[in-house]
């Protein structure tokens, strides 16, 4: 059997968000390019991803001399320039390049990515804010917005969905969720199933409509 090559991917601009992203990139086995204008960023990075080229990517012919557009997937993590942010990422498009990730720091930001056709649009403070917002009003423990309207979180198993198997408890009917996951004291995540038994003391993930698993959340 062909062993599965290794995704590529050019990340263009490597402040906090970029960095941060090329070298989890890295860990988990992809081949990552990095871009960025400023001399300390490529000399920090150097050497610890596959290739670090200090170049500037508003610059069509440096995207082209580069190959970017052979790369399985490019990410544009410029953010406080707004201006080379979406520069770079409308000469992505131009290039007809199929999967272009970028980040916006406004929403203003956001929606003109969006409008240009950029694949995928991440908005690390606003989403991180909502993120945030959910920890500490309650005892959820993670949050992660999956789609507008529909959300998964990590909680203590409430009172409510112990001691019975979860099928006979009919969560989903009860509260309009899943209990998809659970973590014993001491052991590491499995995926429930309908005869599971929640106890004190585990951790489930559960996933639905947001208002749904906020709800659930609080009867933590
Ligand atoms: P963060 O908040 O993630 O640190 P910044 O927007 O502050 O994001 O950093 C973006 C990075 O992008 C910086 O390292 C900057 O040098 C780089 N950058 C800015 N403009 C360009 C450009 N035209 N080409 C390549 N890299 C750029």
């Amino acid at each position: 059997r062909r062993r599965r090559e290794p995704a590529t991917v050019a990340v263009i601009g490597l402040g906090r968000f970029g960095a941060a992203l090329a070298l989890e990139l890295m860990r988990n086995g992809a081949e990552v390019l990095g871009i960025d204008t400023a001399e300390e960023v490529v000399q920090e990075l150097n050497g610890r991803l596959t290739s670090v080229v200090r170049a500037d990517a508003t610059q069509e012919q440096v995207l082209r001399q580069l190959g970017v557009d052979e790369f399985d997937k490019v990410v544009v993590g410029i953010g406080s320039d707004v201006q080379a942010s979406i520069l770079v990422a409308s000469r992505l498009l131009k290039f007809g390049h199929p999967e272009i990730w970028a980040k916006a720091i406004t929403t203003p930001h956001a929606e003109i990515l969006d409008q240009l056709g950029v694949h995928h649009v991440i908005s690390p403070e606003h989403d991180m804010g909502v993120r945030a917002a959910h920890l500490i009003q309650g005892r959820v423990l993670d949050f992660l917005s999956i789609d507008e309207g529909f959300a998964l979180i990590r909680c203590p198993a409430p009172e409510a969905v112990q001691q019975h198997p979860l099928d006979a408890l009919d969560v989903r009917r009860a509260h309009g969720v899943a209990v998809v996951a659970v973590r014993r004291p001491g052991q590491g995540w499995e995926a429930t199933e309908p005869g599971t038994v929640l106890y004190e003391d585990d951790q489930i993930l559960v996933t639905g409509p947001t208002r749904a698993v906020e709800a659930f959340g609080e009867l933590v």
